[in-house]
């Protein structure tokens, strides 16, 4: 379900807070286009902190691994990065499905290291609206579709209380990779 109580802009503030507060950056450096390792100075294990930030602001679970591994995890080895680390033409074909209009610069036979650096606020911002988007239409407890955000950030049943409860990032990914093979047969 595609939910309307948490905004985009209100999922980009908590992401430049989480970002301001793991990088000790200046709020004001920190755009949508921002790449979070070449212009912010992200290490791979502040992408920890910052998830764990967004999780708890948003009551949800952040994926652990990154569309490449799930490739590989379903399809096999080397059907998205070959036995260089460079990215295959399927690989390419099926992140430009999903991140082409933010990843402008895909292309097959890139070093699978270079992919960490194209990750941008405006990316990241994208993937928490993907897992808030998973709301259930109906409360998971009492059945009522009554949901409430609460401060802006974390969604509650406005009839019996209960804290809503979002797929988690990983197993998103997977039923888009699911539905796309489906669509596409990519692999
Ligand atoms: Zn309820």
């Amino acid at each position: 379900m595609s939910q309307n109580l948490i905004t985009e802009e209100q999922v980009f503030e908590e992401l430049k807070k989480a970002i301001v507060e793991t990088l000790r950056v200046d709020e004001n450096s920190i755009t949508p286009d921002s790449s979070l390792i070449n212009d912010l100075g992200a290490e791979s294990l502040d992408f920890l902190d910052i998830n764990y930030r967004l999780e708890q602001a948003f009551g949800m679970k952040m994926a652990r691994h990154f569309v490449l591994e799930h490739i590989e995890e379903m399809f096999g080895e080397g059907t998205a990065i070959d036995e260089d680390g460079r990215l295959t033409e399927k690989a390419i074909e099926l992140l430009k499905t999903r991140f082409g209009h933010n990843m402008s610069d895909l292309k097959a036979g890139m070093d699978m290291d270079e992919i960490p650096v194209m990750i941008t606020v405006r990316s990241m911002t994208q993937g928490v609206m993907d897992i808030l988007n998973s709301l259930p239409e109906k409360c998971t407890k009492c059945g009522n579709s009554a949901w409430q955000s609460d401060e802006g950030v974390k969604v509650k049943c406005g009839s019996c209380g209960e804290s809503a409860t979002y797929t988690n990032g990983d197993d998103l990914i997977k039923a888009w990779l699911t539905k796309v093979q489906e669509e596409k047969k990519i692999f």
